[in-house]
């Protein structure tokens, strides 16, 4: 692996190999432990491929009660657990270590309770996201968090990375539309949270589960919010002659006040690179295309479209059109969801970042972005959720080249620390994981970091859980005041630090 400093494997646990696969096969039976190199090669990844390992053993359970015997066993004989759901994750969230037990929660894969009068379904972890809204859309209803993977990637994942999509602009992320949880933590013990209700007493642990990484307990139960499909849903095709100007238009749709249901951008590589793949239909003579969808009833909807188009004018639009029917919606934002392996097919790798600002310094970033690709010597196509001011610069490299990876990756740093610098986040939905991990001190301070270790020590004091990923510095819980010395005898003094 290039450049991403891991947990030592322990050779014990690597020597023990035998007898932990027995141990696990004695909890699944059958085809539920994955032992065999062959077997795991498939898992040794996840969409952030530049990074692989194979896992000690895959571990495949079907029920809460075997999920919660597996924990158990790997906290009394200190297993790493590393929890899996489809593998999407661009972050590295799912990327094991040598000495872990991977746990793919792909067989947990049913609709428990679909529960319209209260807006809610309950889901197994492995439901796809594009699953839940296909159990409910006959009766009118949707999943609103829509992550362009939606047709792979698990609610479970989604949790775990926080994940948004095109609509997460005015329907919110995945926090804002889970209602409840059951998770099995470290130690085997299952808790339950929220539920179909709104709100619940206490600490908000739900918000803090969305967006844990996998580091704080294995999910197995989801309820989310579904919602009634609005009256009408417009997308409107708007071109400009340079990426300033419409970022600049975004910035004034929302000072105007306006909430589009979902609102895109996409640069000059991007729309080619779509356009060639799905034929959606996009301008090819144009330096920016942003997609707009306006949704709610029809004469809102109309006059909203007209704001946005003049809004677009005063910024020097010189392409419009607006969807006259469902399937021309559907096709507008086809070429933006396939963006991405689209763009795969333009270059052998990439790397796509995820960095937030605030949306008024889309202009002045969009610029800086080219002048640091002029540096790094890399090309760069812009795919973003323009309305959240979520970045997602996806760097053209070929591994085949020596360096090429390398380059990549520091100019995806470079990105990263221009969002922060600009008054942004390292993360828009997916995740630190590895792949931003190191950059943590750019955005927070020694003391902000181990307060969200205390966090982590609070559920996982041995640090079992996806190690490696989201802290730059794994500190024991000892040293930070959560665990009794006695002595100067660490209850733990074989945690890896690295
Ligand atoms: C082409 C493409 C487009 C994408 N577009 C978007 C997008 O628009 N928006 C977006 O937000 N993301 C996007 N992603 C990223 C990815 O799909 C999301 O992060 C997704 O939520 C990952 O889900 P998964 O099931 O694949 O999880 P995995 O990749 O398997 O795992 C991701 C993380 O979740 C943890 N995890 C998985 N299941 C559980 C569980 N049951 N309990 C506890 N932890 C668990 C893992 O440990 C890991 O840390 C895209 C990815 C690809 C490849």
């Amino acid at each position: 692996m290039s450049g991403i400093a891991m947990p030592k494997p322990s050779q014990e646990l690597l020597r023990n190999k035998a007898q932990i696969v027995k141990d696990l096969q004695r909890i699944i039976s059958g085809e539920g432990v994955i032992c065999e190199e062959i077997e795991l090669r498939p898992y040794e990844t996840d969409a952030l491929t530049a990074y692989r390992q194979i896992p000690l053993a895959v571990v495949l359970p079907e029920t809460v009660e075997q999920v919660s015997q597996i924990l158990k066993y790997c906290y009394a004989n200190e297993v790493k657990v590393v929890p899996r759901g489809a593998g999407t994750s661009l972050s590295g969230g799912a990327l094991p270590l040598a000495d872990s037990v991977l746990m793919s929660m792909m067989k947990f894969n049913q609709i428990l309770d679909i529960d319209l009068p209260n807006r809610a379904v309950v889901v197994q972890p492995g439901v796809t996201n594009l699953g839940i809204t296909h159990a409910v859309q006959h009766e009118g209803f949707y999943y609103a968090p829509d992550p362009s993977s939606q047709i792979a990637c698990s609610i479970g994942g989604n949790i775990a990375e926080n994940s948004g999509g095109v609509h997460s602009l005015k329907y919110g992320l995945t926090t804002n539309n889970v209602l409840g949880l059951e998770m099995v933590l470290m130690s085997g013990e299952v808790i339950r949270l929220g539920g179909k209700h709104l709100d619940a007493e206490g600490y908000d642990f739900l918000a803090l589960l969305a967006g844990s990484e996998g580091l704080l307990g294995v999910v197995t139960e989801v309820t989310v919010r579904v919602l009634q499909k609005p009256e009408t849903a417009r997308a409107a095709l708007i071109g400009f002659p340079s990426s300033e100007q419409a970022g600049q238009c975004v910035a004034d749709i929302i000072g105007a006040g306006i909430i589009p249901g979902g609102m895109e951008l996409m640069d000059k590589l991007a729309i080619d690179a779509a356009e060639d793949f799905v034929h959606a239909g996009y301008p090819l003579d144009v330096e920016a295309l942003m997609i707009v969808e306006l949704d709610g009833p029809e004469a809102e909807v109309d006059r909203l479209l007209q704001e946005v188009s003049s809004l677009a004018t005063q910024n020097n639009s010189t392409y419009l059109r607006v969807s006259e029917t469902e399937d021309e919606r559907n096709t507008f934002w086809a070429g933006r969801k396939a963006a991405f392996p689209a763009v795969g097919r333009i270059s052998p790798d990439y790397l796509c970042m995820d960095g937030t600002i605030p949306r008024k310094a889309l202009p002045q970033v969009l610029k800086r972005m080219q002048v640091l690709g002029e540096k790094h010597g890399l090309r760069c196509a812009n795919v973003f959720h323009a309305g959240d001011g979520n970045l997602h610069p996806l760097i053209l490299y070929d591994a085949n080249n020596p360096g090429e990876l390398e380059a990549a990756e520091a100019f995806g740093a470079d990105i990263l620390r221009l969002c922060v610098e600009v008054g942004g986040v390292l993360t828009g939905e997916h995740g630190v994981g590895i792949e931003k991990r190191d950059l943590m001190p750019e955005m927070f301070s020694e003391t902000d970091l181990k307060q969200q270790q205390r966090v982590k020590c609070a559920f996982d004091e041995k640090h079992l859980l996806n190690p490696g990923k989201v802290f730059p510095v794994l500190h024991r819980c000892a040293e930070l005041g959560r665990m009794h010395v006695h002595k100067g005898q660490l209850p733990f003094p074989n945690i890896p630090r690295f």
